[in-house]
């Protein structure tokens, strides 16, 4: 495991789109292999940061499913910097503290059952704070309230919206403007990114046009 696989941090700017999403489906929905996924409602907000060295705004959004106010602090950039560097910090010590039980648990002589107790202990502690605190370092978008800031589904979810990048024009039929979505974001992976974008550059050459 190394730290990277946690991904990049998102971009952070002082206003920026985010979307607000409600969870619609209360347990998690079967999608191949060992995951589930969760279908979220979507509505757009826009994110304005105070300045940097000012303290948290506060600000409501009315979430359009359920109705509910929800409350959120929004952060700085510069004090969201410092929340993602934390979080990193507690994963390396996650790590840390994995690799010292790991290296006591091959070198245990007397296998007394409290050292490997405290040695099972360690390794538990350990990977789930690392897990964790990266998750989190990747997912920390200095806006918090309601769980936004934390990996996991929650019932309402804050995501930043990243503008589109150059390198990935739009998939518009020009005949008919029948259009493919794709996904885009630093916090994919970037060859996920290029093969979603192949594939629905594929299905837009093989759409079938209204107009052709
Ligand atoms: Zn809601
Ligand atoms: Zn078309």
């Amino acid at each position: 495991m190394e730290l990277g696989e946690f991904g990049m941090p998102q971009a952070i700017a002082q206003r920026q789109e985010a979307t607000v999403s409600h969870r619609v489906n209360f347990w998690g929905r079967p999608s191949g292999g060992s995951t589930v996924s969760w279908d979220y409602e979507s509505q757009k907000w826009v994110v304005k940061r105070p300045d940097d060295g000012s303290p948290a705004l506060h600000r409501t959004v009315r979430c359009e499913v359920c109705n509910k106010a929800l409350h959120y602090a929004i952060h700085s950039v510069e004090a969201t910097r410092r929340r993602q560097a934390r979080r990193r910090a507690g994963a390396y010590a996650g790590l840390v503290v994995l690799l010292v039980s790991l290296v006591s648990l091959i070198t245990l002589e007397d296998s007394g059952a409290i050292r490997i107790a405290l040695t099972a202990t360690g390794i538990l502690v350990g990977a789930v704070l690392g897990w964790v605190s990266g998750l989190a370092a990747a997912d920390d978008m200095g806006v918090t309230g309601h769980g936004a800031a934390w990996p996991g589904a929650t019932k309402h979810a804050v995501e930043l919206v990243e503008p589109r990048p150059e390198e990935l024009p739009e998939l518009v039929c020009a005949l008919c403007g029948h259009r493919e979505e794709f996904p885009w974001g630093s916090h994919y992976r970037k060859g996920f990114v290029r093969k979603q974008y192949q594939a629905a550059a594929t299905r837009l050459e093989n759409h079938a046009c209204r107009r052709a």
